[in-house]
């Protein structure tokens, strides 16, 4: 058998422990990375142990290495003539299912370990799509927050001045994320062509009018409501009339909440970095329109919101102490610990679905899970937002333009078919584990390619 990297792998539980150690120590200090990792890890290790060949050929292993990692210099001009250098990054993950794709993600906070645990998670999601997606992730340590329009351009261009050089509609695609929406994408765009000269699908999540896809904003919202509807129908209940509450109030927290309005749920809290507001009578359909162009066009603070409808809001503290049936954590890594988790078993929540990309802590899932909570993963519950990107990148290829209804149509698809899948993989009886469901289904498909390739 061939020597693995990390140690002993006598039993699926010593085989943990030492390549946890391994990872660790060959990437110091990348915290978030090494936890996305060891969610993945225990469910998928002693599925190896019943599959020897994954084990055999090392493909846990390969797949927590990144193909490759880039990062550069990004140098730009704000209003006043001043100039500042910011750190750009694309970690190119894994294209054994297709070309490099997943999003740009433009904050503070990013550096090499968010990334990676980013790209990692996303070669899960873009295998459970059931599209032809490799994985990655890239982005920025620059700080969108405050800047003018002109000072957002001139930072886009200048990212995507060496970006471009690394990206290609067949070899990488990139998106957007946290800070990346329709306007970064569209000044990346503009700078990618005329760099290239070259009006391809290099990117995803485009404006409508240059080979954007009908539905992608709204995809990653109503995708996550679409799977929980789901996993309520198959317990013979639904989203009707459920209490929800909902973190963060960005693009996926807007259509998370717009279609649970729809299918005739209560949202009754959102949230932003400052805090949340809790609106007892449910946030309808017009006062959601409200926070949508609150926050994606004049770009304010979800406290606005509790001014202008007199109802409170709670500064500096997550909405998870609120009384609900459904949590939606749709804001950022690690936003639901495990006395967030606490305190919603305690108040009777029956199921978290994650909008955001690895919301809950590993304490936090298992004391759902010892709780009977159903929990539906990022990787399987927010995969809606990268499906319609798989699908954009489609009707690019073929030069047309599907209704929304058709991609809507696909979008609901495509989450049933990652439901199936989940319970493919996850069914014990009549519980479901949703987060070994996905890990193992997002896993066989990847690895299955690895492995036809030989040792590349
Ligand atoms: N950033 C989104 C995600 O986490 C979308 C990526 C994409 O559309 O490529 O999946």
């Amino acid at each position: 058998m061939s020597k693995h990297l990390y140690g002993d792998y006598s039993t699926p539980e010593k085989f943990l422990q030492c390549f946890m150690a391994g990872l660790i120590k060959r990437n110091p200090g990348e915290v978030e990375f090494h936890q996305a990792v060891k969610e993945v890890a225990e469910s998928v290790v002693p599925f190896m142990f019943e599959h020897k060949e994954y084990f055999s050929n090392l493909i846990l292993e390969r797949m927590t290495e990144p193909d490759r990692s880039v990062t550069f210099r990004v140098c730009w001009e704000d209003d006043q003539g001043n100039v500042h250098v910011n750190r750009g990054y694309r970690v190119q993950f894994n294209n054994a299912i297709g070309p490099y794709k997943g999003g740009l993600r433009f904050h503070p906070s990013v550096n090499l370990s968010i990334l990676k645990f980013l790209g990692f998670e996303q070669q899960f999601k873009n295998s459970l799509t059931t599209l032809p997606m490799g994985a990655g992730k890239g982005g920025s340590d620059f700080n969108p927050k405050g800047k003018s329009n002109r000072e957002i351009m001139r930072f886009c261009q200048a990212y995507m001045t060496e970006l471009s050089k690394h990206i290609g509609e067949n070899m990488d695609v990139p998106a957007g994320d946290i800070g990346v929406g329709a306007r970064e994408i569209s000044y990346m765009f503009g700078q990618y062509k005329r760099i290239n000269d070259n009006f391809v699908g290099v990117l995803t999540g485009k404006g409508i009018s240059f080979g954007g896809s009908l539905i992608r904003t709204e995809a990653t919202g109503f995708g996550t409501v679409y799977f929980t509807q789901h996993m309520l129908n198959h317990i013979g209940d639904s989203i009707k009339g459920k209490r929800c509450v909902i973190s963060g109030s960005g693009n996926v927290a807007q259509y998370a909440a717009k279609k649970i309005i729809e299918l005739g749920g209560k949202v009754v809290a959102l949230s932003d970095s400052g805090g949340y507001i809790l609106d007892e009578d449910g946030i309808d359909s017009e006062k959601l329109e409200y926070v949508i162009d609150l926050k994606t066009n004049k770009r304010g603070r979800i406290e606005e919101y509790a001014q202008k409808y007199g109802v409170p809001f709670i500064a500096n503290k997550r909405p998870w102490e609120v009384k609900c049936d459904l949590a939606f954590p749709c804001a950022t890594q690690n936003e639901l610990e495990l006395e967030d988790a606490q305190i919603l078993v305690k108040n009777g929540v029956m199921l978290v679905a994650e909008g955001a990309n690895m919301p809950s802590t590993i304490d936090a899932i298992h004391y759902f899970k010892e709780h009977k909570v159903l929990f539906a993963p990022a990787k399987a519950a927010n995969a809606g937002g990268v499906a319609i990107s798989g699908l954009e990148m489609t009707q690019n290829s073929m030069r047309i333009s599907w209704t929304s209804e058709e991609v809507d149509q696909r979008l609901q698809d495509i989450m049933k078919s990652i439901h199936d899948q989940c319970l493919k993989y996850g069914k014990n009886g009549e519980v479901v584990d949703y987060l070994k469901g996905a890990n193992i289904a997002g896993f066989v498909k990847v690895a299955d390619a690895m492995l036809a390739y030989g040792v590349v």
